[in-house]
């Protein structure tokens, strides 16, 4: 074994499956047809033994032939053929080239024999090496090829909050009700949050146990009603305003409560503003959100910004209406009432126009406030609240 010519093992050849460079060998009649002609040719030429001082792969130019063709017939990639080239055809160090390079030294007649023999092997074992290397090309762009027909890989790509999307729904719903969005500060004076809404200075609601207060008299708003004073300032009715925004509270977080949550305040005033137009307006809302079919019903309820405050409630998803399950159990989303609480409303208490220099002897109005995690827990049946702002995109995907 020539240590110079490393693409060739001494024992190459000596199991007959593999080749130089470890890959199979193959039929080289697959490349080109007629290789029992061509060896039966050099076999002709009697039994050319080759010099083992020359360091080549085979004692006789018949076999090395055969056993190189059957090499480059199962080159497994370009690398190892390539790597066959040079040790074969190499014009170096390749053993062919080598044993060319000794005729010089050889009898005329024995120089003859031999020069054409060796040129012969030499020209057949490029023909099989450029077929070989012609169908490995081949294959590697087969391999690689683009199929354009193969559907795209999309990019990961994000879509809007569910609360973002139920906000969307009602901003579509309010608007086709003939309601415009108006924005308010986060960051609210308290007379703002409170006092203008008809909150006594005594209600609990402005202890710092349940208001989060930035500086004397700043909070941050617990509610999006302020809004309700800054457009009244602002403006004169008649005013038919949403009012969207994200409101906090100083409470302990668990299933059903966070310190911060959103909400979408409407206020609707004009001349002749009644519970009627409250009435319709929400049981709208709510056959949109729930329903066609859904039951509605007002309930009294005391909310210092509205006189009279009311409630909506409607049917029990779960029940039906109806309290109890099928097998009799108490329903447990309703607690057996058979109402589930959507938003509370009212129409807008005289004080609250008189704060913003409105006339209550002259306008009237309503008001409603509607909860966007309560909504979207009724309508996704989110069991808990603060899923929404934990942003595990396994939950968020699902909507
Ligand atoms: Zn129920």
């Amino acid at each position: 074994m020539n240590p110079t010519d490393p693409g060739v093992p001494a024992e190459a050849g000596a199991t007959p499956a593999h080749g130089a460079d470890g890959g199979l060998e193959a039929d080289p009649e697959s490349l080109i047809p007629g290789q029992a002609v061509r060896v039966a040719e050099l076999d002709d030429m009697g039994e050319i033994a080759l010099p083992p001082e020359r360091a080549v792969s085979a004692p006789t130019l018949s076999l090395l032939y055969r056993r190189r063709a059957r090499q480059i017939a199962g080159a497994s990639d370009l690398a190892a053929l390539q790597a066959l080239h040079v040790a074969v055809l190499g014009r170096e160090r390749g053993e062919i080239t080598r044993l060319l390079s000794m005729l010089p030294e050889l009898p005329l007649e024995e120089r003859k024999r031999l020069g054409r023999a060796f040129n012969l092997a030499k020209r057949w074992l490029g023909e099989l090496h450029d077929v070989r290397r012609a169908r490995l090309e081949s294959e590697g762009e087969t391999r690689h090829m683009l199929d354009v027909t193969l559907p795209g890989r999309r990019p990961w790509t994000g879509h809007a909050h569910v609360l973002t999307q139920v906000r969307d729904e009602l901003l579509d719903l309010f608007h086709g009700l003939g309601f415009s969005v108006y924005e308010s500060p986060e960051v609210e004076w308290e007379a703002y949050n409170f006092g203008r809404l008809n909150f006594a200075p005594d209600h609990p609601a402005r202890d710092a146990h349940d208001t989060y207060f930035i500086a004397p008299e700043v909070v941050l708003r617990t509610h999006t009603s302020p809004g309700w004073v800054r457009a009244m300032e602002e403006r004169q009715p008649p005013l038919r305003l949403v009012f969207p925004g994200r409101v906090f509270r100083a409470e302990q977080v668990d299933a059903s409560h966070m310190d911060q949550f959103h909400q979408m305040d409407g206020l609707f005033v004009a001349r002749d503003v009644s519970m009627a137009d409250l009435k319709s307006t929400l049981n709208t809302f709510a056959r949109s959100i729930v329903g066609r079919d859904v039951r509605t019903r007002l309930i009294p309820i005391y909310f210092p910004f509205v006189e009279p405050g009311c409630q909506l409630d409607v049917a029990c998803p779960r029940c039906d209406g109806q309290g109890t399950l099928a097998g009799g159990a108490r329903c447990p989303v309703c607690k057996g009432s058979g109402w589930s609480e959507l938003l509370g409303a009212g129409m807008v208490h005289p004080n609250v126009f008189r704060a913003v220099g409105y006339d209550p002897e002259e306008v009237t109005g309503f008001a409603f406030g509607i909860g966007l995690e309560r909504t979207a827990m009724a309508r996704f049946r989110i069991p808990e609240v603060r899923l929404f702002l934990e942003n595990d995109v396994r939950f968020l995907h699902q909507f």
